[in-house]
């Protein structure tokens, strides 16, 4: 893999950091970017990697990072939109601007880094491998981080098909639960609303989510699924790894169906 060169978002911890490690163990040139550039400190100076401060949802930051790449490589042969966040809120309470927030990150990061890395990835004849999560498929109350993923999913197709028309191929992965501050901050999630219409149904709803989590893999185990995307010549063009069976059961339930378990699961 000698010259070739990939860009991962949230690349400081986690699934990302996974992914920056597993394409570097295999001779990639790695482009590790993250909103914070102090988890970089012990990879900073090691040879090929390129450790960049990019916040996906500013444009200048990924614009400039883009010049950087470039610069340096004139191409890119991987881009891999992984930087998420997660959070639990009732929705219908609250409001766009908080909304915004993790929708910017999760949805409308991809598109600041297709918007400026698409040449790079044009000149590599690279590939373009976006991170979702199994949670897409099961929109339930409470919780923006599965709309969000929704919402990528969706916006992933018509971006696909667009690459696909250029010659860029594009690749959907869909973990399941996997070792990272993400889940950590599923599991010990416990704010207690003031001031709100769903008290009762969302500390019935903390008590309960971290029940359905399913088997939690490490996130190199995913990493390796990931590269194998990357440098397999007929890649897949969904990976799924790793889903909860309770999850992907519920998931093809009738909505009425659905709708009595959450709300005898939420209720006492
Ligand atoms: P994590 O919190 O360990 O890592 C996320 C990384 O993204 C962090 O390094 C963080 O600093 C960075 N980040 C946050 N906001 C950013 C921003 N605005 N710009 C750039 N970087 C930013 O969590 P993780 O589990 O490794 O998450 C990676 C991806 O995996 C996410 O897309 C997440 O939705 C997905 N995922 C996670 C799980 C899980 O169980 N952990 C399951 C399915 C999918």
């Amino acid at each position: 893999m000698e010259n070739k060169v990939v860009l991962i978002s949230g690349a400081g911890r986690g699934l990302g950091r996974a992914i920056a490690m597993a394409y570097h163990s295999m001779g990639f040139n790695v482009i590790a970017t993250d909103v914070d550039l102090s988890l970089f400190l012990d990879i900073k100076n090691k040879e090929r990697f390129t450790c960049i401060k990019l916040d996906v949802t500013s444009e200048s930051d990924v614009r400039i990072c883009a010049e950087i790449v470039a610069e340096k490589f004139g191409k890119l042969d991987v881009l891999i939109s992984n930087a998420g966040i997660i959070d639990f809120y009732p929705v219908s309470e609250a409001g766009s601007e908080r909304l915004k927030k993790i929708f910017d990150v999760n949805v409308f990061g991809l598109t600041n880094l297709t918007k400026y890395c698409l040449p790079l990835l044009i000149n590599g004849h690279g590939r373009l491998i976006v991170i979702s999560s199994e949670s897409y498929k099961v929109p339930s109350p409470f919780q923006p981080y599965s709309i969000s993923k929704q919402m990528l999913e969706s916006l992933y197709k018509s971006i696909k098909i667009e690459l696909s028309l250029i010659g860029v191929k594009s690749i959907l992965i869909r973990p399941g639960a996997m070792q990272t501050q993400i889940l950590d901050d599923t599991i010990h999630f416990n704010i207690h609303l003031n001031n709100s219409q769903f008290e009762q149904e969302f500390s019935g709803f903390i008590e309960t989510a971290p029940k359905y989590i399913g088997n939690i893999v490490n996130p190199e185990k995913v990493a390796k699924i990931v590269l194998k995307a990357a440098t397999s010549k007929r890649p897949k063009s969904i990976y799924h790894i790793n889903h909860n069976p309770i999850v992907s059961l519920f998931a093809i339930l009738p909505t009425g169906i659905k709708n009595i378990i959450i709300k005898k699961g939420l209720t006492k």
